[in-house]
């Protein structure tokens, strides 16, 4: 399973980000997905669970933003957001357009802890 995989490896890059800032409880991973990434949510959502299971993850959301596909039109000089992932055409002037701007990613942007809870000092 494809997102299975994925999932495993989100979970590996943001186990070492928690590890690293010293955290032991990951409550949300953030993440950007681009409708060309191929990766089915509900599979990756599903994946994620197992994958977090007895990590610092385990848990955690996983809130997922969708990219949309963008690409550069050398006719307009600009770049153009595309409707439909199947045709690769400005949805302006309609001449195709190869350069892939965003769409494809798989991206951890975001992790969110569990704040430490406050020392208790004695009054
Ligand atoms: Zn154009």
């Amino acid at each position: 399973m494809h997102e299975l995989s994925i999932a495993h490896s989100l979970v590996e890059i943001a186990e070492e980000a928690a590890a690293k800032a010293g955290v032991t409880r990951v409550t949300a991973v953030h993440l950007r997905l681009g409708v060309l990434s191929g990766v089915v949510r509900d599979a990756l959502l599903f994946g994620f669970d197992v994958a977090a299971a007895g990590t610092r993850l385990e848990g955690a959301r996983l809130e997922i933003e969708d990219v949309p596909l963008q690409a550069y039109c050398a006719q307009c000089g600009a770049v153009v957001v595309l409707p439909n992932p199947q045709r690769f055409r400005c949805p302006q002037c309609d001449a195709p357009c190869g350069r892939i701007v965003t769409g494809q990613e798989i991206e951890l942007t975001a992790l969110e802890y569990e704040e430490n809870a406050p020392e208790v000092t004695a009054s």
